[in-house]
This record gives structure tokens, C-alpha cells and sequence, in this order.
């Protein structure tokens, strides 16, 4: 069994490839394979919506599965192969994902909110979900009525997850109810898929169990700055290119979080620190341009605003990276900049240690 999946154009395929590759590397029935997502230009195509991507606020369940057709259709995919799309648009019913016979959308951002593991676990669980969901036939337009969606969690992969705060049952349950592998041998779902799918679920589930108690033990680590601007945690230095280490000791320096509003507000304040780090290497001009596309979405020059896409995720994505290859997977989720949403809703971005634990050399950033 096929099942391709790919991204809507704002989406990180760094991202994608991740998720993919998670799945992938787990044996079994199901092969799943990266498909090379769709460019804006593209998508305008099937939906002039598509223009505003970096504003839209959601979409209605409709275009989305018009999207996955006219992508199916375009990329010559098999109608018995799953197609599947991992997209930062939310959806009008704010579900985490959704599915029309094979075809599938995921909500690939904002699993920060729920846990601090990669959402690349979340997402890849809800990609089986679906499949498994789909193979049962499962009616999702008629949820209350449905048998075999749970409206109150039970710790099966039908759980229906009203709060958002339950999928976490759900992920770290791993389990399919007697109720629905029933129904899976009544639709003829093989055994083998089932085992893939228990399998992928059980692979994930670990991720949410263990990996959180290695984190608490080393939630005591130490991070520095010395007077060089070197990263370092606990005894390990990271190494980071110049401008996601300047994002990086930017939220050292701001232990309560900064929502993207406030970053861009701040945004002097920022290049100061990338033109300390800089030193004699700093261009004024360019480092300017790079430091507001990073902290802000647009600029405005008398009455002419110019949008853009910022860089901030890229960053962010570059800070994870440089932590893992030092940290290893587990421990780099800990010390990364994550979103973290409050009380009043809102959301902001921080590194979600204690103030206690950070330590910067004050010649640093001294003139
Ligand atoms: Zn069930």
C-alpha cells in the first residue's frame, strides 16, 4: 500500500522530510514516500485563496479535499494510494486533520502547544490515524452518531479529541479498542496493515513516554554565554551560524517569552546583538534586511508596506538542528525556542527553562 505525502506551499519541507522518514523507516505493509509539495504559483491554480497564504486564517474542509485532488490528479497518483497533506492552514473546525476516502489533510503546526516532543511524532500519528480511520470507513461527516468515534477518550486511535489536550491520551495509549478491530476485520482491513499501523503508533508512543523523564533529569543543565558569544550547554558548546544564534540569545535574554508582535517591535534590539557577534564583519545594510525578514512579516517606508515571508521558523528550525547534532533528538526539544501558549489564549515563543539556568558573561555584549 502507497501513501504520499506532501505539504501545502508555507509548510516546512525540512519538516515533511522528517515526517516521512519517521514513517518510512518503521517496516511493514504500508510504503510511504515524500512527495515534492506544491509551489504557491501552483496552488493559485486551484484556489486563488492560496495568494494570501501567509495570512490565511483557515480554510473550509471543501478546498482542502479539492486541494488533494487536483494534486492526486497532477502527480499522476494511483487511485488505491493514499495521499496525504501536512498544511499550517487551519481548518474551519480546528481539527487536527481530516479525511475524504484516500485523501487526507494534517494540521502540522502548534503540537508545541501540547507537548515539547517533535511534532514530527504527532503528525506522523495523525497520517496512520487517518489511514486506519479511512480503511474502517469511518463516518466523519456524521461524528456523534459514528459507533466508533469516541466522543469521551477511551485510549484508542478513534478517540475523537475534543480538547486538544486529550490527543495526548491518545498518543500515549497506542492502542485500537476491541469495538474497532472489529469493525477493521469487518471491512477486510489485513492483519498486516493493522500490525504496521500498531507498530508506528507504539514507535511514537515511546517518544512521549520515556523521552519526557530523560528531559526532567537534565532540566538542571546550565546555559551559557561566554564573552565570545559561544552557545554552550551543560559541557557542550553548539555551534550555530550567526543569525539563529542572534534569534537564540535574544530569548536566552528574555526567559518570559516574546509573542511574534513584540520580536518585531524589538527588532533594534536584536541587531545589536547580531552586530556584537558580527564584530568586524558587520554590514549595516544587509544585516539590517536579514535581521528584520527574521523578526518581522513586513516593513513599512512612509505609506508603502512591503509583506514577506519571515524567517523566523527557518531560524528557529536552525537553532533545533544545531541542538540536536549536540544534544542528540531527545534533549534538543528541551532547550529549543517553542511556542507556548497562556492563559488569555495568546501565544509566545521562549525557551522553556528556568531563568536560574541561564548565564550570560556580562562582557558579552558590551561595547
Ligand atoms: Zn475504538
Amino acid at each position: 500500500m502507497n501513501i504520499h505525502i506532501t505539504c501545502t506551499p508555507e509548510f516546512s519541507t525540512d519538516k515533511l522530510r522528517e515526517v516521512v522518514e519517521l514513517l518510512a523507516k518503521i517496516p511493514g505493509e504500508m510504503s510511504f514516500h515524500y512527495l515534492e509539495p506544491f509551489t504557491v504559483e501552483q496552488s493559485l491554480i486551484i484556489n486563488d485563496k492560496f495568494a494570501n497564504i501567509n495570512t490565511l486564517q483557515s480554510l473550509e474542509f471543501e478546498v482542502f479535499f479539492r486541494y488533494l485532488s487536483a494534486v492526486r490528479l497532477l502527480n499522476r497518483i494511483a487511485q488505491e494510494d493514499f495521499l496525504i497533506v501536512i498544511t499550517s492552514i487551519q481548518n474551519c473546525e480546528e481539527w487536527f486533520s481530516a479525511f475524504n476516502k484516500k485523501d487526507v489533510f494534517v494540521h502540522g503546526v502548534e503540537w508545541d502547544l501540547i507537548s515539547n516532543v517533535d511534532a514530527k511524532f504527532g503528525i506522523a500519528h495523525q497520517c496512520v490515524e487517518n489511514i486506519f480511520q479511512s480503511l474502517i470507513k469511518l463516518d466523519i461527516d456524521n461524528y456523534e452518531t459514528e459507533p466508533n468515534i469516541h466522543m469521551k477518550s477511551i485510549g484508542c486511535i478513534n478517540d475523537f479529541c475534543d480538547e486538544k489536550s486529550e490527543i495526548l491520551i491518545k498518543l500515549k495509549s497506542a492502542d485500537i479498542c476491541d469495538s474497532c478491530y472489529n469493525r477493521a476485520l469487518k471491512e477486510g482491513v489485513s492483519d498486516n496493515v493493522i500490525a504496521h499501523i500498531l507498530e508506528i503508533t507504539e514507535h511514537i508512543r515511546k517518544e512521549f513516554i520515556t523521552s519526557k523523564r530523560i528531559r526532567r533529569k537534565h532540566q538542571s543543565d546550565v546555559i551559557r554565554i561566554d564573552s565570545d558569544g559561544n552557545v554552550i550547554i551543560g559541557e557542550r558548546q553548539v555551534d550555530m551560524t550567526e543569525l539563529p544564534k542572534t534569534l537564540y540569545i535574544f530569548f536566552l535574554k528574555n526567559p518570559d517569552g516574546i509573542s511574534r508582535i513584540d520580536l518585531c517591535r524589538r527588532v533594534e534590539e536584536v541587531k545589536q546583538i547580531y552586530k556584537v557577534l558580527k564584530r568586524d564583519k558587520f554590514d549595516s545594510e544587509s544585516i539590517s534586511e536579514s535581521i528584520t525578514r527574521m523578526c518581522c512579516s513586513k516593513t513599512k517606508e512612509g505609506i508603502k508596506i512591503e509583506k514577506f515571508q519571515s524567517t523566523l521558523d527557518k531560524n528557529k528550525s536552525m537553532v533545533k538542528s544545531a541542538l540536536k547534532t549536540e544534544l542528540g533528538e531527545i534533549l534538543s526539544s528541551l532547550y529549543a525556542i517553542n511556542r507556548v501558549s497562556l492563559e488569555d489564549k495568546t501565544s509566545v515563543f521562549k525557551i522553556n527553562i528556568s531563568p536560574d539556568n541561564v548565564q550570560i558573561d556580562p562582557s558579552f555584549l558590551e561595547e
